[in-house]
């Protein structure tokens, strides 16, 4: 059996708090969890080093991004490529499959950021090209505090025909690990025929819970905002300081904070 988390942000997000690296260690140092997909917002220049970067850690890494479509936010996994915002959902998941890839609705009803519902959802899944593509939800979203545990969100996912998956969502590092999939497996291939087979099953661990979520990232994304990201070299560095300052705005003088 295996556990992936396949919606997590880095500092290549403009919300993202913390490098690859620092989450990768994270990962492997608190949580049983060996594949991540790096969903950065609309964005995919992290996933080269995210892949870079794995082995490293002993991680198994899908390349991914999460598009803001035109009805809400839409995880793009198995693709390496931008598929431009706000296009609707039937064209995102069209191109994500031209790309080789599949898709993940995510969060979907969440308050206050952009989400999909499910009437969106089961239409876009008529076209047959898009039901191909768009094989799973997300029934579980460890960073939301509204769709964590809401039984109507839950209830409405498993009704779906897709794969059930769990995720952190995670914009910081302590949040990693709080979602997770679980499939039957280790490894990337595996995942993935058990996503289109629909046959994962969210997983809820301990970690920050409610408005510990909120009372997490505040500080951490205002010092995001100033050039801070939770940093680490990692088992051999393959980043240099100077590249992640380039993540961040040029135009600050950024500092790290060492994890
Ligand atoms: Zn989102
Ligand atoms: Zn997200």
């Amino acid at each position: 059996m295996g556990f992936a988390d396949l919606h997590i942000h880095s500092a290549y997000s403009y919300d993202g708090t913390a490098s690859i690296s620092a989450i990768m260690k994270t990962i492997v140092d608190r949580t049983s969890i060996r594949v991540i997909a790096i969903t950065d917002h609309d964005t995919v220049s992290g996933v080269s080093e995210a892949l870079d970067l794995a082995g490293k850690f002993g991680l198994q890494v899908i390349p991914g991004i999460e598009i803001t479509c035109a009805e809400g936010h839409v995880l793009g996994l198995f693709v390496n490529q931008v598929v431009p915002a706000g296009l609707s959902l039937v064209e995102t998941v069209k191109r994500v499959g031209d790309l080789g890839g599949i898709c993940i609705a995510a969060h979907p009803m969440a308050r206050g950021i952009n989400s999909l519902d499910f009437a969106t959802i089961r239409y876009a899944l008529r076209d047959p090209e898009v039901s191909r593509t768009l094989v799973g939800v997300e029934a579980l979203n460890g960073g939301l505090v509204y769709t964590r545990r809401n039984p109507m969100v839950v209830q409405e996912c498993r009704k779906l025909p897709l794969a059930q998956t769990g995720n952190s969502d995670a914009h910081t590092l302590q949040m990693l690990g709080r979602g997770s999939t679980y499939f039957h497996g280790e490894g990337v291939a595996e995942l993935r025929a058990a996503l289109v087979s629909h046959l994962t099953l969210p997983y809820e661990r301990a970690g920050l819970s409610g408005a510990a979520v909120v009372t997490n990232y505040v500080p951490r994304i205002l010092l995001r905002k100033l050039g801070w990201v939770d940093w680490t070299a990692g088992p051999e560095m393959a980043i240099t300081r100077a590249h992640l300052h380039e993540v961040l705005n040029p135009s600050m003088s950024p500092s790290l904070s060492a994890v």
